[in-house]
């Protein structure tokens, strides 16, 4: 007897009779094996406990199939809604000097008086005018390095220009500093305050954590410089302007309670376990600071368990757990690019490089430090905005950064809050489509 119309959904055997289904919107539930079966067949009472939550969680439709394909429709939308801002980050790379020389950098940094890689007034100008061309009203540009305060006079500009253009277009214009704060002055703390831009810095834990890999050019480790500026920033700025993000290492993989522990003493509101990216420094290094990502997840695993317990006393969440909950229990988009698809690679974010060439991720910038110019979009001061960022190369990119159309993914019950990285996918494969399954990506993904 068919009295209701299937709608798309996929589904996973997770334990002994217990079967998760998704649907197209993200919805899941989880539903016993005859419940299941007797669904595909048609066969399920339209009285049953099991059939109302199939309806009514839109696995099924009745007469009402028209109002359940819009419902689903507008599900759908809401999931996909980081399409409508297009191009919201925007990341500036203005420098790639540093004054430091951390053990796993990702943008193999020049030195410090290598002005070579300074990116130009001129260009710098170009590249806002580019940005202002993004559809968004809200672009958020993010001054990246190498250590971007070491080009302030760019900095300070591009500031400027970015808010007048912002006033004549009424537009909402945001920025953030990446920097690893120990050259930070007072008198730049104060633009900072003027423009309210917010800083995001890296501490990967306490002294000895921190100083294993985030070291000076002559191979000091830089915590007490370090947390003498962040003091002072967090004095100036406030609290929430002052942001930081850690990197795991093959070492620092087995003291992530100490880490998490450091940054519950510093009030630092949450922490991003965040694994090594296999770029610059950190590639040349992979023997020493890498692991493989089963073990990752293990030790992830084990430290979520330990926030967990924590929370009973102090609200302190665990970003990426935070972000998987909110694409699993939310139909909205969460601004994060690696659990986007299409991938969020020049969609959601892109990359200025020095000499004004454009990527569509920062790794796609890292893999050209490396050699490899695969994924340049075009240039700010050769190519057009519609040469850019309606080009061959990013619709390339993006055709093949959908999991709805790559196998398995097309298949698989966790898609719906999921995402893809094509760059990875790239340099770990040679193609930009690959079969994810093993993928470090993906093990990381089912794991959770
Ligand atoms: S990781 Fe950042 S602070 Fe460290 S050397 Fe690289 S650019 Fe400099
Ligand atoms: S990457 Fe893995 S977990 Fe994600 S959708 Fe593809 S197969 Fe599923």
């Amino acid at each position: 007897m068919i009295h209701y119309t299937i709608l798309p959904f996929q589904f996973k055997k997770i334990s002994e009779n217990n079967i998760l289904m998704v649907n197209e919107c993200g919805d899941f539930i989880f539903i016993s094996e005859e419940a299941f079966h007797s669904f595909a067949r048609h066969e399920i009472s339209e009285y049953s406990e099991e059939f109302y939550k199939l309806k009514s969680h839109l696995f099924c439709a009745e007469k009402d199939f028209d109002i359940s394909l819009r419902k689903t429709a507008a599900r759908y939308r809401t999931r996909k809604s980081f399409l409508r801002e297009f191009t919201s980050l925007h990341m500036m790379v203005v420098t790639l000097r540093c004054n430091q020389r951390c053990e796993y950098c990702q943008v193999s940094c020049a030195d410090k008086d290598v002005h070579d890689y300074d990116m130009s007034k001129d260009t710098a100008m170009k590249v806002i005018d580019m940005i202002f061309q993004s559809p968004t009203k809200r672009p958020k540009i993010e001054f990246q390095g190498g250590e971007p305060l070491l080009n302030w006079d760019v900095v300070v500009a591009s500031v400027l220009y970015a808010e007048e253009l912002a006033r004549q277009q009424n537009r909402q214009v945001t920025f953030v500093i990446c920097t690893n704060l120990t050259t930070i002055t007072h008198e730049q703390l104060e633009f900072c305050k003027e423009h309210n831009i917010a800083l995001s810095t890296s501490l990967d834990g306490g002294r000895d954590i921190h100083d294993a890999c985030r070291k000076d050019k002559s191979g000091r480790g830089t915590y007490d410089a370090f947390m003498k500026k962040f003091d002072l920033a967090r004095e100036m700025l406030g609290q929430d302007m002052v942001g930081a993000l850690m990197t795991t290492t093959a070492d620092s993989l087995n003291h992530l309670k100490e880490i998490v522990d450091e940054y519950v003493r510093l009030d630092l509101g949450g922490i991003f376990i965040r694994s090594l990216n296999p770029y610059g420094f950190a590639a040349q290094q992979a023997a020493r600071l890498g692991y493989d990502m089963k073990t990752f997840v293990e030790k992830y695993l084990d430290v979520l368990k330990y926030i967990m317990e924590l929370n009973r006393k102090v609200f302190f969440p665990e970003q990426f757990a935070t972000l998987l909950f909110a694409r699993i229990l939310s139909p909205f988009a969460t601004g994060f690019v690696d659990l986007q698809s299409p991938s969020g690679a020049g969609i959601s974010g892109a990359v200025y490089d020095f000499d004004g060439s454009v990527f569509p991720a920062d790794e796609a910038r890292m893999l050209a430090r490396m050699g490899n110019r695969y994924f340049c979009l075009g240039n700010v001061k050769t190519d057009t905005y519609q040469q850019i960022f309606a080009g061959k190369k990013l619709k390339e990119t993006t055709s093949g950064a959908c999991l709805e159309t790559t196998f398995p993914c097309a298949f698989c019950v966790y898609q719906a809050y999921c995402g893809t990285d094509p760059v990875r996918n790239y340099l770990e494969t040679e193609s930009e489509v690959r079969n994810m399954v093993d993928s470090p990506f993906c093990i990381r993904f089912r794991t959770h």
